[in-house]
């Protein structure tokens, strides 16, 4: 990795997913100025993430990534962060509980803002207009001037990336994230009668913190429960932006993604010679492939040979995104590409892609009951091929929207208006991502 390669290659490659910009001056100003900025996020903590998913592909630590679809510029709010860790912080506690692991937190914050779309235009109102393709590239908004590619997006995301990461850097040191604090949120949904069926477990928590407290062992006197580590990551796809924030680590000299600690190539955009596979396979950044039905066992090999050429553990993780029903149909065959090449790999369940459907009232929602048994085929099959489910990878949010349906608290199709905020896909809320970690941890158990 880093040998040969520079951050520009990528631009030979045939591209898909990426906008053209009309003002090539505009652009190149951006990147300029994107150049000269801090990355948003260091070599060492990169690394470190490396180690730990290298504990996760051994079955020593377990993956939870989460977060919006899209972020956006309009719903940017201390609050709306505050919101979504601790309700990450929340399910990490349950998983540990099921794990008997450590939780790796990912957040798909602090740059998860360029989205891949099924087609380049879209009709609204009988009009034509170019897609949506998220707030760092252009405008929700339908208008023709709004849908324009603006490079100054970039400068905003930027922006916005920044001051989210150096919230979460404060929330996760400043005693916000103390797991007596979090045990009490959990208590606090397993509380309500509706989540009656959770409380033994919240209970078994509650008495484990007991005997530690009783035993001398504190926040004060062991920093882990004071503390949390968490890392961001985001979809590499806009690689404009991507090359303008690669930096060299000065320890190793390799080059290194500032964008965020860890990038993923998406299901529209892994070809093996392709640009984002180009870009992603010279930066030392734990890396995610989406890994969907249409992924070739072929495919697989050789992205696997490009993007971790040294084998090397925590460097890839393959996030399995085949809908519920689906998963027996094409996990297993990845699988055994995997083990047939002795790859070191994270195996993460992507558990909403694959489950997207539109409702009788016209939403597009997912239903919690899908998510779920997409994740239960993940860990069946796992157990039966004898390898290692590694993690859990979910569109969430700490609000309490109406997205997708289902949970103890029953979001129903009628529901979906009322709090739909989406402007991607939709996502769990609070109590469905909670729910869904108790479940989980029950799989994690067996
Ligand atoms: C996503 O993670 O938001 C996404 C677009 O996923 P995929 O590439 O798997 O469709
Ligand atoms: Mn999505």
């Amino acid at each position: 990795m880093g040998k040969g390669w520079s951050k520009s290659d990528w631009r030979a490659k045939p591209r898909v997913q990426m906008p053209d910009y009309p003002d090539a001056a505009a652009l190149s100003a951006v990147e300029g100025t994107l150049s000269r900025m801090p990355p948003l996020v260091f070599a060492g903590e990169v690394r470190r993430l490396k180690a730990d998913l290298a504990k996760a592909a051994r079955g020593e630590a377990f993956l939870l990534q989460g977060g919006d679809c899209a972020e956006s510029f309009g719903e940017f709010s201390a609050d709306n962060i505050r919101d979504t860790f601790k309700v990450m912080l929340q399910m990490a506690v349950v998983l540990t509980w099921g794990a008997k692991v450590p939780v790796i937190k990912v957040g798909r914050m602090a740059g998860q803002f360029a989205k891949p779309r099924s087609a380049p235009t879209e009709m609204i109102g009988g009009v034509e207009y170019p897609s949506y393709r998220g707030d760092i590239i252009n405008g929700f908004e339908a208008t023709m001037d709004s849908r324009q590619p603006d490079p100054n997006r970039m400068l905003q995301a930027y922006t916005q990336a920044a001051a989210s990461l150096n919230l979460l850097r404060a929330f996760s040191t400043g005693g916000f994230a103390d797991i007596h604090r979090v045990q009490s949120w959990i208590a606090g949904f397993t509380d309500a009668d509706e989540a009656e069926k959770y409380r033994k477990v919240a209970d078994q928590i509650s008495e484990a913190m007991e005997f530690m407290r009783a035993a001398g062992v504190t926040s004060e006197t062991a920093h882990e429960l004071g503390a949390v580590e968490f890392y961001t990551s985001h979809e590499a796809l806009l690689l404009e932006y991507e090359e303008a924030l690669c930096r060299i680590d000065s320890t190793t000299g390799l080059p290194v993604a500032g964008t965020g600690h860890m990038l993923w190539i998406g299901d529209r955009t892994r070809q093996p010679d392709g640009a984002h596979v180009e870009f992603c396979r010279g930066v030392q950044n734990p890396i995610g492939l989406k890994c969907g039905p249409s992924t070739t066992e072929e495919d697989l090999k050789v992205l696997m040979a490009k993007l971790n050429p040294e084998n090397e553990a925590g460097r890839l993780t393959l996030i399995a995104r085949f809908g519920a029903g689906k998963v027996g149909d094409h996990l297993p065959r990845l699988i055994r590409t995997v083990e047939s090449e002795g790859a070191n790999v994270v195996w993460s369940c992507d558990a909403m892609h694959g489950n997207t459907i539109k409702s009788a009232s016209g939403f597009k929602t997912r239903p919690f009951e899908s998510v779920l048994r997409e994740v239960r085929e993940f860990f069946a099959i796992h157990k039966a091929e004898g390898t290692i489910p590694g993690g859990v990878h979910f569109e969430m949010t700490g609000k309490d929207v109406t997205e997708c349906t289902g949970g103890v608290r029953a979001v129903t199709d009628e529901d979906l208006s009322s709090r739909y905020h989406t402007a991607c896909d939709p996502r769990l809320n609070a109590s469905q991502s909670l729910e869904l970690a108790f479940l989980v941890a029950e799989e994690l158990q067996d």
